[in-house]
């Protein structure tokens, strides 16, 4: 079973300060008043897994995920998240390390996103076909948020099937069938 182990945030929505998450059992809960940032931590591992829809990150543009600053503290200029899964069992079977981060970096001011893999500099398209592994992927319902279940049993036969394959990581391999058909 995929083990998402750590967040690393900076900057990122109401992750003001340089916020660390562990998660030490493969089950918790996280419990906090209204809009005390609890979305938020789901919001974090959706963007930092290539998430590009600002609507489904419950934004308007990209700037809205960096920390737009409180009475106390300055607006952040950038945003930054850290992934750390466990792949002590291969889940991530194209990288080999037993931990594996992902991290993503939007700079506000070149309105541009870096991401890497254990600290490499890699392309968005890497991070998607490791996202796919993971199966946390847009469609999947690996994430269920607020007012999700309502979309999903609402949804055509077509979109759901697609939702089943994304979970059951079927997605990939539709994928790359669809790459090599164009080639
Ligand atoms: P609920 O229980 O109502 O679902 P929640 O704990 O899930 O609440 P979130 O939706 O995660 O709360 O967090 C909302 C909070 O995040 C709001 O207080 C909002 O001001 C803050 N927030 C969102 N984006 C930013 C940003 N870019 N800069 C600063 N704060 C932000
Ligand atoms: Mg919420």
């Amino acid at each position: 079973m995929l083990f998402l182990r750590q967040i690393r945030a900076v900057g990122f929505k109401s992750f003001a300060e340089p916020t660390t998450l562990n998660f030490t059992k493969e089950m918790i809960g996280v419990v906090g008043p209204n809009g005390s940032g609890k979305s938020n931590i789901t919001d974090s591992i959706r963007w930092a897994l290539g998430e590009q829809s600002t609507k489904s990150l419950r934004g308007s543009n990209m700037d809205d995920i960096v920390f737009s600053g409180s009475v106390d503290k300055p607006a952040a200029d950038f945003a930054e998240v850290t992934l750390v899964f466990d792949n002590q069992r291969d889940i991530f079977s194209t990288i080999k390390t037993d931990i594996v981060e992902i991290t993503r970096r939007f700079n506000k001011k070149t309105r541009n996103s870096d991401f890497f893999i254990n600290g490499e500099k890699c392309k968005l398209r890497d991070i998607q076909d490791v996202a796919l592994e993971t199966g946390l992927t847009k469609s999947s319902i690996a994430i269920i948020s607020q007012g999700t279940i309502s979309t999903f049993a609402e949804a055509k036969p077509d979109a759901r099937r697609e939702i089943f394959d994304e979970a059951a990581g079927l997605a990939k391999y539709k994928k790359r069938k669809l790459e090599a058909l164009k080639q």
